[in-house]
């Protein structure tokens, strides 16, 4: 089912996913890591994970799954104001079971509209302190008698163990390096969270599963990091998934969150909480390469999502996040496919390619034996006549081999591309005279 490079569009898995209710754990939720997964390249091996409802995760409680089979709100008449078929927007999420008749006065605090977008449905919603209401637009609200009665009919259900939260989880890895150090693996997060609504939060999936494909059709090369994707409930869906494979944890070595991204608000980067680690450095140059403005913040300086968990203490993995927000839509039924620009999401899975291909294939390179290699003997020597550039920065490449620099800054430093100098790089390793070794979680080298 997988469409050749050049004519997917990122926009397709949008549309396909923004119909469903999809709340933190329910039926939709499941049917859209579902769908992700039949979307995802094969090698990937991309499966669905369910952990029970009231499963201890570090601080926290897996949630019970939510499900409506029903929702409504309507004259006494049996006339329909808003009804959850139409849009599950119209139901608070999370809202508790009620079938009665109200007055308007016990109705009213029950109802949310949008001041700023009066035509559109908001999305609201109530987990941990539970309540019941209905979302409409502004001159509806603004219409419904105050004298009458109103039926409210909202038929939910939380459901418990052996139900649960599910996320989805799938590992690229580059080819196996004979001998290679173990260079753990990059992390890349989206959500599937936020019913009928698509910028927030399923243009991150779209970016993922894109970036899924062109690593799967030009891989990493050896000596890289294996890339691993998670797809997840905003939040408590990473910190399930964490708890539950502590191991996988210390494998992780930096990671990328993305949504929000396919309006055309410039991009903003915000750092990980190391805030000069290599993969910070190389987001900002990435952005910095791609020549568009973009915005740069620390670490829990804009909006926050499953970042947070990454770079929290005990966990501690240096993850940035991309997004184009704020936008006008946010939050609202007016955030829909039709908001979305084909080119700006390409434009963000361009970005996140090259910030995730550097990362994942960033290494330091160590010499293996003392004072300049003897180039030629080793068919190392580059050709000033072919690759001038190359050929006037290899003593200063090879001057930074010593253990304490990656690739990415030795770049840098030489005026090099990453690729280029990463590839004369790996001939050292290739000849064993010098191993590649990870990059800690705890940079920053060079
Ligand atoms: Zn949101």
């Amino acid at each position: 089912m997988t469409a050749p490079a050049g004519t997917r569009r990122l926009k397709d898995i949008v549309s396909e996913l923004h119909p469903l209710a999809r709340t933190l754990a329910c039926k939709d939720t499941e049917a859209a890591l579902k769908i992700i997964a039949g979307r995802f390249p094969a090698s990937g091996n991309c499966r669905v994970e369910t952990i029970p409802a009231g499963t201890q995760a570090w601080d926290w409680v897996v949630p019970e799954r939510y499900e409506v089979r029903e929702a409504y709100l309507a004259f006494e008449d049996g006339k329909r104001i808003a009804d959850y078929a139409d849009n599950p927007l119209h139901l608070v999420s999370y809202s508790l079971p009620v079938d009665r008749v109200v007055s308007w006065e016990e109705l009213a605090p029950h109802l949310h509209f949008s001041e700023k977008r009066p035509d559109a449905i908001p999305w609201v919603f109530r987990y941990y302190d539970r309540t019941w209401g209905f979302c409409l637009a502004k001159k509806i609200f603004d219409s419904l008698p105050r004298d009458k009665r109103y039926r409210v009919v909202i038929k939910s259900e939380f459901q418990g163990a052996p139900a649960g939260l599910s996320v989805a989880d799938a590992v690229l890895g580059p080819p196996p390096a004979k001998g290679a150090a173990d260079f753990g693996e990059f992390i890349v997060c989206a959500n599937v969270c936020h019913p009928r609504q698509s910028n927030d939060s399923i243009t991150g999936v779209a970016v993922a599963v894109e970036l899924a494909h062109r690593l799967a059709e030009r891989p990493l090369p050896p000596d890289s990091m294996a890339v691993r994707f998670l797809f997840c409930p905003e939040t408590i869906g990473s910190i399930a998934y964490l708890s539950r494979h502590p191991d996988l944890i210390l494998r992780l070595r930096a990671g990328l969150f993305c949504e929000m991204c396919g309006t055309s608000e410039p991009l903003t980067l915000q750092r990980s909480i190391r805030d000069t680690h290599a993969v910070d450095l190389i987001a900002r140059q990435v952005l910095t390469d791609a020549g568009r403005p973009f915005k740069e913040l620390a670490c829990r300086e804009g909006i926050v999502n499953d970042e947070l968990v990454l770079n929290n203490p005990g966990v501690e993995v240096p993850t940035v996040s991309l997004v184009r927000w704020p936008y006008d839509e946010y939050h609202t039924s007016d955030d829909r496919p039709e908001i979305l620009s084909e080119d700006k999401l390409r434009e963000t899975a361009d970005v996140v390619e090259n910030i995730v291909r550097t990362t994942a294939s960033n290494f330091i390179p160590r010499r293996t034996s003392p004072g300049p290699v003897f180039l030629s003997k080793h068919g190392l020597w580059v050709d000033w006549r072919t690759q001038p550039k190359l050929n006037e920065a290899m003593d200063q490449i090879m001057l930074r081999m010593d253990g304490r620099r990656d690739v990415f800054s030795i770049s840098k430093a030489v005026g090099l591309g990453f690729e280029e100098t990463r590839a004369f790089v790996a001939r050292f390793v290739e000849r064993g005279l010098a191993r590649a070794l990870p990059v800690p979680r705890d940079g920053p080298l060079g």
